[in-house]
Formats: structure tokens, C-alpha cells, sequence
């Protein structure tokens, strides 16, 4: 996102890698490309569930071993990818098991439509002469047809059992799923689950012609209101401002925090006045909430949040969409925050109702 990206010039980029290289270095952490990855996020303090999660484990005087650091860097980057592989691994079993389930059943089908015919033969044996010696080996046949049906049997409730099982582990791999798109603290669609809701909003406004609308919003000198009121409080206003997103979105869209105290909205089938409507509510509702301290009833002020609307050109990149509506965001900050600018918007006709 350019806002990020104007952030993050190469100064902030070189500094936080050296900063990164340094903890390695400190904490003797093994110097591999994971871990890496790690120290650069905890370093840019971007993330703030693995900062809080690393400094506990400073607090704690834990060493970084290689164990300790793989543990580290699955639970924050790799179990998205692993869950959504066991997901995978499940529906395909199921699928497979359905498809057996079927065969046998087809075959035991088969086994007994054959012994009835078979059955029927014997019945009609019975006045041709001289038929005892062929009556005895259909008879025969007979026998083991019932047997191989009796063993088809058994096969088929162990399948159904089967079934059974896997849709248990169906059900609770779906729970999994869940958890891997919800944010932790908010309790909102995390990044994943912004990404996946994007990509099905543009198939669909591309299959469809529709109208689909993105927001994004940041909270404003969100630093500074950490940096006064500390971290805890800081983390009760995330949660605030997601269910006050969450609650005036409603079934009109998708509600995901992006990263930190930012958040971004997929409206499909809204058109840019329906998005400009929306943000104005929720940027009012936001700046209107006077905030106390939840042990102490103490004031904490007011905060405030500015928003970029863009509107999706049928069969554009992603990418493009998302930078629209960043540009759009940075010009609100730009322009004093506490505001909500559209797509290429001149200046002078950014919305502002007080
Ligand atoms: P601007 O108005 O330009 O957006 O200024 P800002 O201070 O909000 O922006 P900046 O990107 O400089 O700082 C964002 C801050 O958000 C830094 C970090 O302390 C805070 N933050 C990010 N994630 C969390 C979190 O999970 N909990 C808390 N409490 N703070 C967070
Ligand atoms: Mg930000
Ligand atoms: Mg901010």
C-alpha cells in the first residue's frame, strides 16, 4: 500500500533490518530466512501479537533454540498454510470415501439382484429332467453369492462408520478454518480472510457487471494514544472501533482487520455514494464514542479515523483497486484525518461532514 509504502521508506526498512540483526545477534538466534522474518516484524513492531508474544518470552529469560524459534514462526506464519492444507486433506478424503462408499453399494446391489435371479433359475429347474447335476451348482453358486453379499455387508457399515468419522473431523477442521480468518483480538476477519472475501467480490462483480466498493480506514495518531494510554488501552480501542465497523456494515459487506489499526471494508454491490454513506456513519460514530478507561472510568478522550473509497473497474488487478483506495486514504490523512476521500477526488471536493 503506497500510505505504507511512504511510511516505510528505505531508512525505516535499513533501520529496522539492523535492528532485527542486532536482537539475532543478542539472543543468539539461529540467523535462517524464518527467523528472520520474525525479528524484522517483531522489529518494526508492526504485529503486535508477536511483539507481545516476544517480549513475554525476553521476560521470561526463554532462549531462542531452534526449536523454540520454528515454534515462534508457526504459530505466527505457517499455520494459516498448514490449516488450510489439512482442510484440503480433508475434503478430499471425503470425496474418496463417498465415491467407495458408493461402489460398494452399487456391487451389493449387483450381488443381490444376481442371487434373486439366480433363485429364480433354480425355481424354474426344478420340472426339466436330468437338471440335479446343474441344480446342485447353482445351488452352490448360490451359497457363495450369499456369503459375498453377507461380506459386502459388513464392508458397507464399516464405510458408513467411516463416513461417519471423517465428517466429524470435517466439522472440526471447518472450526479450524474459522479460527484461521478471525482476528484474535478483535474478534473480526483477519488479513486472510480479506484476501479470500476480496478475491470471491471481484469474481463475482467481474462474472456479474456489479458495483463493488472498498474502504479502507486507519485510526489516526494511533501512536500517540498508545504511547499516553499504553498498549491495553490501545488494544480496547481496536476492539471498539471493529465492532462499531462490524455492527453499521451488517450484511452489507465484509468487515477485516488489515494489520494493526487498520481496517478495510468490501462492500459488493455498493455503489460509491452507498460507500461514502457508510464510511460517514462509521466515522461519526467513531469520533462521536467518548472512550473511558474501563478499570477506572477515567476519560480517555475521543479518537478519530480516516477512510479511502475506491470503486472496482471490472476486470482490474487487485492491486490496483486496493492502491486506489490507499491513495484515497492517504490524501484524508494528508488533508488533516478525521475524513473520508473517494477515488481521484481533487482536493477541493473531499467530503468532510463535521
Ligand atoms: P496516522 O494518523 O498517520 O495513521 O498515525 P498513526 O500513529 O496512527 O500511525 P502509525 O502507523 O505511525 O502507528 C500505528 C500504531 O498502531 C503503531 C502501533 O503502536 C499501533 N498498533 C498497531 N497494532 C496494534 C495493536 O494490536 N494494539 C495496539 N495497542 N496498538 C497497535
Ligand atoms: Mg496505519
Ligand atoms: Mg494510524
Amino acid at each position: 500500500m503506497s500510505y505504507l509504502k511512504d511510511k516505510k521508506d528505505v531508512a525505516f526498512i535499513r533501520e529496522t533490518s539492523d535492528k532485527a540483526l542486532d536482537y539475532m545477534s543478542f539472543y543468539n538466534v539461529v540467523p535462517s530466512p524464518s527467523n528472520y522474518q520474525v525479528w524484522y516484524d517483531y522489529s518494526s513492531e508492526e504485529n503486535m501479537s508477536l511483539n507481545k508474544a516476544i517480549d513475554e518470552m525476553i521476560r521470561k529469560r526463554k532462549s531462542f533454540t531452534a526449536k523454540v524459534s520454528k515454534n515462534l514462526y508457526e504459530r505466527f506464519y505457517a499455520n494459516d498454510q498448514e490449516q488450510t492444507a489439512v482442510t484440503n486433506a480433508g475434503q478430499g478424503i471425503q470425496t474418496e470415501l463417498g465415491k467407495i462408499a458408493k461402489a460398494v453399494s452399487d456391487i451389493n446391489k449387483g450381488t443381490v439382484k444376481y442371487g434373486a435371479s439366480l433363485s429364480e433359475s433354480l425355481l424354474g429347474m426344478g420340472d426339466i429332467p436330468g437338471a440335479a447335476e446343474l441344480k446342485s451348482i447353482v445351488s452352490g453358486i448360490m451359497e457363495e453369492t450369499k456369503e459375498i453379499a453377507k461380506s459386502n455387508n459388513s464392508a458397507q457399515e464399516q464405510l458408513k462408520e467411516s463416513a461417519k468419522t471423517v465428517q466429524k473431523l470435517q466439522a472440526t477442521l471447518e472450526t479450524v478454518r474459522q479460527e484461521s480468518l478471525t482476528d484474535m483480538l478483535t474478534n473480526i476477519g483477519n488479513r486472510k480472510f480479506f484476501e479470500e472475501s476480496l478475491q470471491s467480490a471481484i469474481k463475482k462483480a467481474n462474472i456479474e457487471k456489479s458495483e463493488l466498493c472498498m474502504v479502507i480506514s486507519d485510526i489516526d495518531h494511533f501512536k500517540k494514544f498508545n504511547d499516553t494510554w499504553g498498549h491495553h488501552v490501545g488494544d480496547q480501542v481496536l476492539k471498539a472501533v471493529a465492532h462499531t465497523l462490524k455492527t453499521r456494515v451488517g450484511d452489507m459487506g465484509s468487515v477485516a482487520r488489515y494489520g494493526g489499526e487498520e481496517f478495510v471494508l468490501i462492500l459488493p454491490e455498493a455503489s460509491m455514494e452507498k460507500a461514502l454513506e457508510i464510511s460517514e456513519v462509521i466515522r461519526l460514530a467513531i469520533s462521536a464514542r467518548s472512550m473511558k478507561r474501563k478499570s477506572t472510568g477515567e476519560s480517555i478522550g475521543k479518537i478519530t479515523s480516516s477512510f479511502g473509497i475506491a470503486k472496482y473497474r471490472h476486470d482490474e488487478h487487485r492491486n490496483d483497486f486496493l492502491e486506489r483506495a490507499d491513495a484515497a486514504l492517504y490524501r484524508s490523512k494528508s488533508n488533516g484525518r478525521n475524513r473520508v476521500t473517494l477515488e481521484d477526488d481533487p482536493a477541493d471536493k473531499i467530503v468532510k461532514i463535521a
